[in-house]
């Protein structure tokens, strides 16, 4: 893993190096995936699949490649069940458009948990709203796990599909997605798993995981913004209706009506982003060069010994601040940690005034609610402070940061 790939980071941001702390939200790019780009444009670049001619061949052979590459990379039985998407949200508002339209009657069940993303609850709740279905949701225990004992009774006849974060964005838990999907399937019910935390930081295998469905995005994995994928098992994606129609989803089209292509072109209507997909192909590579299971251990390191330094900066700081509350603290994360932190009255000192104190020094965190709004009120507090790594950070900017907070605490309290 070599941080000079990624031209971005040697930079100083208010006179300070910068320490990227927001890789959660998106991650930044090696210079091998930037070339991808501008090579794609200054040789390749034709619109794929309809053209007769050799750009257009090669452009889409480098699409079709690319899909093989990450097919291979979630470990799917074949590049048919992986359709590009915009994003995980996009994913996820195909899924629950074409789920919704083939199997949610009115009052069918669909379970998500207390710790999702707005893009993991929103589409359900409108597609509930569509069919008069109803939204289950798993609830927390109090170390902020999900409640295996409360999701077996949620499970019932009226359950349709369950959908399910891999890894928090807000905790960094993973969560036991094996034992979901596993009694899900117990009762027949598909399992949704939004990867889009989980495939920048772990290896992922759908097939071992046995999840009928899957979605992550490009850009958290070190492509570019704007390209995303939804799996799903084939027997499963030749029963959804398509999303949109047009373009290369067709395979007739009449006054009478149309018939629809094979999988995956059905679910992929107008032009698709072959110059993201391409990108994110050697995006894939890259990680895969790095070394997946390298990338997860040193990113849990790094989990562990930012976990440390802030107990160890509160023990230090103990005449100025109470306490820095670790939300899940010591719980098997992956990517992400969030925290608050308390003046010496017990009062929550806004993350919102920390974040802003620590961009002038440098370091680009995360706070507010994460798109996770009812886990944060769950919480009790306006937000986190969130840190999210990625493959190119250090313990050495962990250090950074600890001591641009203690420098924030000290302007704040
Ligand atoms: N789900 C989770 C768990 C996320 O963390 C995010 C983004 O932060 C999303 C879904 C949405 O991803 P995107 O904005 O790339 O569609």
């Amino acid at each position: 893993m070599n941080r000079s790939d990624f031209p971005i980071l040697n930079q100083q941001v208010h006179g300070k190096p910068l320490v990227y702390f927001d890789n959660a939200a998106t991650s930044q790019k090696p210079q091998c995936v930037i070339d991808a780009i501008s090579e794609a444009y200054s040789t390749w670049n034709a619109n794929i699949h309809r053209g007769t001619h050799h750009l257009s061949q090669v452009a889409t052979a480098k699409h079709e490649e690319a899909r093989t590459i990450l097919a291979n990379m979630i470990g799917a039985k074949s590049s048919k069940e992986v359709l590009f998407t915009r994003g995980t949200t996009e994913g996820l508002n195909m899924l629950a458009f074409s789920f919704g339209e083939a199997f949610i009657r009115s009052g069918d069940e669909i379970t998500v948990s207390a710790m999702e993303h707005h893009s993991n609850i929103v589409p359900w709740q409108m597609l509930c709203q569509r069919k008069n279905a109803v939204l289950r949701v798993i609830p927390l225990r109090d170390d902020l796990t999900l409640d295996l004992a409360a999701y077996e009774h949620l499970l019932s006849p009226r359950t349709k599909l369950v959908s399910i974060a891999h890894v928090s964005n807000v905790l960094g838990i993973i969560n036991p997605v094996e034992e979901i999907i596993r009694l899900a399937h117990a009762h027949n019910v598909p399992v949704c798993v939004d990867g889009a935390q989980s495939a920048p930081h772990l290896p992922v295998n759908v097939q071992a995981l046995d999840c009928d469905f899957f979605v992550c995005s490009g850009h958290k994995m070190y492509a570019p913004t704007g390209i995303g994928l939804l799996y799903g098992k084939e027997q499963w994606l030749n029963q959804l209706p398509p999303y949109q129609g047009g373009g290369e989803m067709i395979q007739h089209v009449s006054w009478e009506g149309t018939t629809y292509n094979e999988l995956p072109y059905r679910f992929e209507a107008g032009t698709p982003d072959y110059v993201g997909s391409y990108a994110w192909g050697v995006a894939a590579q890259y990680m895969q060069q790095c070394g997946i299971e390298t990338i997860a251990a040193h990113e849990k390191q790094l989990i562990a010994y930012a976990e440390q330094q802030l107990n160890a900066l509160a023990a230090e700081l103990s005449s100025q601040i109470s306490r820095i509350a670790i939300y899940a603290a010591g719980q098997k994360k992956a990517g992400v940690l969030s925290f608050n932190i308390y003046d010496a009255a017990g009062n929550l000192i806004h993350p919102f005034d920390l974040g802003t104190l620590l961009d002038q020094l440098g370091v680009a965190v995360r706070i507010g609610h994460h798109c996770a709004e009812p886990l944060i009120t769950h919480l009790q507090v306006p937000g986190t402070i969130r840190i999210s790594f990625g493959l190119y950070n250090t313990t050495d900017e962990v250090d950074l940061l600890i001591a641009a907070l203690k420098r924030a605490i000290q302007i704040l309290v």
